[in-house]
């Protein structure tokens, strides 16, 4: 047959098929997959035999990556989603109907809690906010219809530590399930499955992909809390971007590097701000004074995480100083980054409380909430020297 260019240019392309396989996973972009026949469309899209059809459904990157991360948690089940928004918007969805009642750890994350009191109470699931690290108004805050218990493993910015198994044993007790939230820790210091926790969620656009350039989301749990999971994702559309997925799956090839050279980092720099006399206070798991020391060595797979936030003296005029400088440490509101950077909970992630909530939460004008990265040790060490010059210096300068 003589085609016409006008047909050659909009038919679809042949795949090359290879009998070597790439040691690089390939990018799967194609949003459908042809079917050979009605009864193999059928089988394909019931699940009955494996294959993909829609890439809303299912696509070969976010499988990948969904089995890694399987894996590192031990779990049944794995699906990734299009952010970590979306993975706890599928956790409640699957797991919860109007009537019921979810309680949530007060210190989450500031979408995931409104996601839990303000958007499930306009489906008619109520919520009672806690302090998840006082397992006794946890245990009570539990009603005959509350189905979950919302709690992250190291909370963000004063880097509380939820204790899994005691809120697991609440949790179950009460006929809930336990929803944590393992973003700050990442499967490398935590598998809060193994501790009891029924469904994991992480943002993997924090430190398992850790290159700043996705926005991923993971749930993991086990057989029996999957039953809805698959079929809410596609309905309410909460798939992943297979590029994203694929940038994610060769970030995570460095996850455990990454993890322990910021993590002995991150607790080197938590001692110097310690022992300088112009911080106020120093908050990291690893350090003798913070409340959760014991539970963190015990929990933690023996490292203390990347993040460190501390309270200059000098308000947040210091805190600004901090940042001045030519070469400071950058601010960016977020974490997990490859370099060291920093935030400001005043003015990001805090900044819609009331100051008298944000004042109860430790978090006042000089707190600086440090991302830790992977440059070498004295490099950080440094750079969080000069900050404190320039914190010094400016607030001294201004007064
Ligand atoms: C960033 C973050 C989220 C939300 O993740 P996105 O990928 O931005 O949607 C949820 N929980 C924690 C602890 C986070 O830090």
């Amino acid at each position: 047959m003589d085609k016409k260019p006008e047909d050659i240019c909009p038919e679809p392309v042949a795949v090359p098929r290879s009998p070597t396989e790439p040691l690089a996973p390939p990018l799967f972009v194609s949003s459908v997959y042809r079917c050979r026949d009605p009864d193999e469309a059928e089988r394909l899209l019931a699940g009955e035999e494996a294959g993909y059809v829609y890439r809303r459904d299912r696509h070969p990157n976010a499988d990948m990556l969904a089995d890694k991360c399987r894996q590192l948690h031990a779990a049944e089940c794995a699906a990734v989603t299009s952010s970590g928004m979306s993975a706890l918007a599928l956790a409640l969805l699957s797991q919860l109907m109007s009537g019921d009642h979810v309680v949530v750890s007060g210190q989450v994350y500031g979408a995931t809690l409104e996601l839990f009191t303000a958007e499930a109470a306009r489906l008619d699931i109520t919520s009672t906010a806690v302090d998840t690290c006082d397992l006794n108004e946890t245990d009570a805050a539990c009603t005959r219809q509350t189905r979950l218990v919302v709690a992250e493993t190291i909370g963000n910015p004063l880097l509380r530590v939820a204790d899994i198994a005691r809120l697991a044993e609440i949790a179950h007790r009460n006929d809930a399930r336990l929803l944590i939230d393992n973003t700050l820790a990442s499967a490398m210091l935590c598998r809060p499955l193994q501790l009891g926790a029924d469904l994991v969620v992480e943002s993997l656009t924090k430190i398992t992909s850790g290159h700043s350039d996705v926005v991923l989301g993971l749930l993991c749990g086990g057989q029996e809390a999957w039953q809805r999971v698959p079929g809410v994702s596609s309905r309410w559309g909460l798939a992943s971007s297979p590029f994203d997925c694929w940038l994610a799956l060769r970030g995570l090839g460095t996850l455990a590097l990454r993890v322990a050279q910021a993590s002995q980092s991150a607790l080197q720099v938590a001692e110097l701000l310690a022992a300088d006399s112009r911080v106020e206070h120093v908050y990291y798991p690893g350090l003798a004074g913070h409340p959760d020391r014991a539970l963190a060595a015990a929990q933690l797979a023996g490292q203390f995480g990347t993040l460190v936030t501390f309270t200059l003296r000098g308000g947040r005029k210091g805190a600004a100083g901090f940042m001045a400088g030519e070469d400071a440490i950058p601010f960016y509101p977020s974490l997990g980054e490859l370099s060291t950077t920093l935030s400001h909970p005043e003015s990001t992630s805090h900044r819609t409380l009331p100051a008298a909530q944000r004042q109860a939460l430790g978090i006042s004008p000089g707190t600086i909430r440090l991302s830790v990265g992977i440059e070498r040790t004295e490099t950080i060490l440094d750079a969080v020297r000069r900050g404190l010059d320039m914190a010094e210096a400016v607030a001294a300068a201004t007064d």
